[in-house]
């Protein structure tokens, strides 16, 4: 834990951490010693992390890195956490991220973007972490947590892995309790952790799932021993590789990784199976419905008067309207808009209902695979890391999350593991899609 701290100080250029937690930290760490000399030994005993600022931490900040949440100390701690203190696990600190986890690059933050500790080669320019789990990444890559916590919209865990060489699963949907997580789209998000490597991410999943009874959508299945299926052999793993996902204008390095990836699994025995997921086009424009719908209902509660941020005004509306237009960022005011545009009576069936329609055929789509494979490869991200301020334009942006948004749409889980360097030098990271709750089968095949 010393060690940690003082490497973070020296880290900070990075703006991985917008609050650092010593004082809890050695506290955690003492207690940790003392239930060592007594014995006792939890899956994480000692063990220091990150928490990604989505996570409400009793007593201490909890902003989801917006400026509406401004000095909010929860009273309560999420049920993710809780259960990684229960085992033994150490706070450092909060980690940056976009703003309410809407974004790609960490560039939303009201506190800044966060600095990627990988440079192309040849060249010292900062480029971004990817997001909205940028902090979690950043610190993760830079040795200043052991692992991290991190939540999935529609890749905000598996594109920031990719981005700096890191191991990022989203496990299905459920597997994880949301309770005291920030919401942003509550049937799209998930918490998952981000790890140095494979073993590190399976040993963190076991301890974050969990049913949870506040959470209704959290699932009562027993949490398998991950790490057990690391080294299980892969001969006969039938590997399906989606046609579809070989989109226009993908950089001939991606489809080249794409393609070693499937001869490491071939050589160890897998079977490389061509698949059709036909819907896959419209995942993207489905989910820029589907998730700003559900924030901008998740948002309004942030009215000036229960939580963070309050800007006074003539009357009760004044003040509601001066907190928010002041508390939300441009990103988050977009979804808001968007998500009360396609909820809005007149074009409700129109937006919503349909994209809701596109989801259950994204779905579907996979059921149907499953018939012929056991795991989807796929590449995680259309790219390397990008420098600050490069992608302007929002749709650009969005694009990011072409390969990662359809595991959220269909609630199944998927892993982005470090797979190669592009010809600048930046890490590149495949992604494993799984059946329902085969995060086992994951671990196994992305180890
Ligand atoms: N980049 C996507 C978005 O901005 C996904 C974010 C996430 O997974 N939280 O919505």
């Amino acid at each position: 834990t010393d060690a940690y701290l003082a490497a973070m100080e020296k880290a900070r250029v990075l703006n991985a951490y917008i609050v650092e937690t010593p004082e809890q930290a050695r506290a955690m760490a003492k207690a940790s010693d003392a239930k060592l000399a007594a014995g006792q030994r939890g899956a994480l005993e000692g063990i220091p992390l990150g928490i990604k600022d989505l996570f409400a931490t009793q007593g201490v900040h909890t902003q989801a890195c917006s400026h509406v949440l401004h000095d909010f100390k929860p009273q309560y701690e999420s049920t993710v956490t809780t259960n990684l203190w229960r085992d033994g696990a150490v706070m450092l600190g909060k980690l940056n991220m976009d703003e309410f986890a809407m974004g790609s690059s960490n560039e939303t933050s009201y506190y800044g973007n966060v600095i990627n500790p990988w440079k192309r080669k040849d060249s010292n320019a900062a480029l971004v972490p990817g997001g909205s789990s940028g902090g979690s990444a950043a610190a993760v890559a830079a040795h200043i947590c052991a692992a991290a916590t991190a939540t999935d919209t529609g890749g905000s865990i598996r594109q920031p892995a990719a981005f700096t060489g890191t191991v990022g699963i989203k496990p299905t949907y459920g597997r994880c309790s949301r309770w005291g997580i920030v919401a942003f789209a509550s049937s799209l998000d998930q918490a998952g952790p981000i790890a140095r490597d494979v073993r590190d991410a399976a040993i963190m999943l076991k301890s974050m799932a969990s049913v949870d009874p506040k959470d209704t959508t959290s699932v009562d299945m027993p949490v398998p021993d991950y790490e057990a299926a690391i080294g299980r052999p892969i001969k006969g793993l039938r590997v399906g590789i989606p046609k579809e996902y070989r989109v226009d204008g993908m950089p001939a390095e991606i489809d080249a990784l794409w393609q070693k990836g499937a001869e490491w699994l071939k050589a160890q025995g897998a079977e490389i199976v061509e698949i059709s997921l036909p819907h896959t086009k419209y995942a993207l424009p489905a989910y820029y419905i589907v998730a700003p719908a559900e924030a901008s209902s998740n948002l309004a509660r942030y009215d000036g008067v229960r939580y963070g941020l309050r800007v006074p005004g003539d009357d009760i509306v004044d003040m509601y309207e001066n907190s928010r237009a002041a508390g939300f960022g441009r990103e988050v005011q977009r979804r808001i808009l968007i998500g009360t545009y396609v909820l809005s009576a007149g074009y409700y069936d129109a937006y919503y209902v349909r994209a809701q329609k596109v989801r259950t055929l994204i779905k579907q789509d996979f059921d149907r695979a499953w018939d012929k494979v056991d795991v989807v490869l796929t590449p995680a991200t259309p790219s390397p890391a990008f420098a600050p301020g490069e992608i302007t334009d929002p749709v650009q942006m969005y694009l990011n999350d072409i390969f990662t948004v359809t595991v959220n749409m269909a609630g199944l889980p998927g892993i982005s593991v470090p797979a190669g360097l592009s010809a600048d030098g930046l890490p590149l990271g495949l992604q494993l899609i799984g059946k329902p709750f085969g995060e086992e089968t994951l671990f196994q095949a992305a180890a």
